[in-house]
């Protein structure tokens, strides 16, 4: 197991009922790297992130992130709430929906998880929720109500409401998707920011050009599998598997 290695996932099976999501998923990213996960509707990229961050329970395989390590193959017991809690706070999401609390203003949405899972003080967690609105460029929404802003802006709040809770990754599940075109550009510079920082990343994008542009490397999923995986550039311009072929030739 190498230290430079951030994600590790070995052997990930999940199954609803009769239908197998993911079968046999085994992948890798690097401290400080930024992988993007494409491939069609359906073929099991959400729910592989999910499971990354185990909203999702893998039925077999191997998952670690950082320093917590999980092993699904040994046992039928599930994991402790303890052990799950402890497991996901290493990781930040983010989702299509911002999924912002709305009776709450926007500083207050970014200070909630310091507050209430890590019991940061109050003005502790009050000064990083502005450095990371700043950082998002939204020092001025702070004490707006998450309705009162774009797409684009709740987008960019729940990015630092992740980041609060000091993840060791990032996940970002078709984050650009339910916006705006106009708004999406706003969002995917925050993104490339974090990348610049050397946040470790893995991001599901229908934004072939970001991928190509921002991540490391690049990884086809269908059908449950990993089809291709390799650099991003490469993978992007000149896939080598006929099915990552026909899925980027609908982008074009
Ligand atoms: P993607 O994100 O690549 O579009 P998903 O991971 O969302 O794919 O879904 C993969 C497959 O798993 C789909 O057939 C979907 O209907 C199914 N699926 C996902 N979540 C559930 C669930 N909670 N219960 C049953 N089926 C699910
Ligand atoms: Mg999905």
């Amino acid at each position: 197991m190498s230290n430079t290695r951030m994600i590790e996932l070995i052997g990930v099976q999940k199954s609803f009922g009769t239908l197998q999501v993911l079968k046999d998923i085994s992948l890798t990213v690097d401290k400080g790297a930024v992988v993007a996960l494409i491939g069609p509707s359906g073929s099991g990229k959400s729910t592989l992130l999910r499971s990354i961050n185990l909203l999702t329970v893998p039925n077999s395989g191997y998952i670690r992130v950082g320093d917590h390590a999980m092993d699904f193959s040994s046992t039928q017991t599930l994991p402790r709430d303890r052990d799950l809690a402890a497991f996901r706070a290493r990781t930040g999401m983010v989702f299509q929906g911002f999924n912002l609390f709305p009776h709450m203003t926007v500083e207050q949405n970014v200070m909630e998880g310091p507050v209430t899972v890590l019991g940061t003080p109050k003005a502790e967690a009050r000064e990083l929720a502005l450095a990371l609105l700043a950082k998002v460029g939204l020092a001025d929404k702070a004490g707006m109500r998450p309705d009162s802003l774009s797409g684009g802006q709740k987008q960019r709040v729940a990015i630092a409401r992740a980041l609060a809770m000091k993840p060791d990754v990032m996940l970002f599940d078709e984050a650009t998707s339910a916006l705006d075109p106009e708004l999406v550009g706003e969002v995917l510079a925050v993104i490339r920011s974090l990348a610049a920082e050397g946040m470790t990343m893995l991001l599901v994008t229908h934004e072939m050009a970001f991928a190509r542009d921002v991540a490391d490397r690049v990884v086809f999923m269908r059908d449950g599998c990993v089809v291709e995986e390799g650099d991003a550039r490469q993978v992007i311009e000149q896939p080598s598997h006929p099915a990552t072929q026909a899925f980027l030739s609908h982008f074009h």
